[in-house]
């Protein structure tokens, strides 16, 4: 199987052109021609899942932030990012990462989020033009968890994290839930224009918790890598059902880069 193969079947899945027009999106690094029989996918690409990717001498890395992400003039050790870039190069190992595409397609990241939390109607928050049901975000209205403590005890034991955090200091009923992986804050108005009660996203600024209590929506920060990471290890799972010729699994060694003390 072709690396082409693998790419062919993620846009089909995550259709590039459902990507933001600041992304980078697709095969970024490789020869879409070379054969491919490991395959690791991961959040980021970080000096930890390069060292992983070579020990276990996968071929290509589907990650879900893009690396390179900017655009890039010299491919040399002096920087961090190109400096990864180099590494996986040097060592044959392709890059191809779906991003906002994977968030925004059909069972991509936020409609898996809003099926965990049993959610109906689950719409897009801005719908695609050209894809029905597709597009940034997602809303519904909720089902078995429908106040913000059971949504963030939910999330818990889904995303399996110790602790969530909210902008509310009492328990509060929520009808109409928007849900944004990553970093959601820019969708508190479209979530506040759709009707949604609360905002649940990866992280976001302090003044968009500022934001999202003048606007009377609760925001629920379950953190980036938790929003995320998951959806990661279920696109492996995915994969390994698809290519059963390849080896596919998710960075055993990726962690979250921040604690809690
Ligand atoms: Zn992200």
């Amino acid at each position: 199987m072709k690396i082409q193969h693998v790419c062919a079947y993620l846009e089909e899945f995550a259709p590039l052109r459902l990507a933001e027009d600041w992304d980078n999106v697709g095969l970024l690094l490789g020869d879409r021609e070379r054969s491919v029989s490991r395959i690791m996918t991961c959040l980021t690409v970080t000096p930890e899942s390069v060292a992983e990717a070579i020990d276990s001498q996968v071929d290509l890395i589907v990650t879900h932030h893009p690396l390179p992400f900017r655009a890039v003039q010299k491919i040399t050790t002096d920087a961090a990012s190109t400096r990864l870039i180099l590494q996986l190069a040097q060592a044959g190992i392709s890059i191809y990462s779906p991003h906002t595409a994977f968030d925004s397609t059909i069972e991509g990241i936020n409609d898996q989020l809003a099926q965990s939390l049993n959610l109906n109607r689950i719409g897009p928050l801005k719908q695609s033009l050209d894809l029905p049901g597709a597009g940034p975000g997602r809303y519904g209205e909720t089902g078995p968890f429908a106040d913000l403590q059971s949504i963030c005890d939910r999330m818990k034991s889904v995303l399996q994290v110790e602790k969530v955090q909210a902008s509310e200091q009492e328990n509060r009923a929520i009808k109409r839930l928007a849900l944004a992986c990553g970093s959601g804050g820019s969708f508190l108005a479209t979530a506040a224009f759709r009707g949604c009660d609360a905002l649940l996203t990866g992280e976001a600024t302090f003044h968009s918790i500022l934001e999202a209590r003048a606007l009377g929506i609760a925001l629920i920060l379950v953190g980036h890598f938790a929003s995320e990471r998951f959806a990661m290890e279920r696109l492996a799972e995915r994969m390994a059902g698809e290519f059963s010729d390849c080896d596919v699994w998710a960075s055993r060694h990726e962690r979250s880069p921040l604690s809690w003390y």
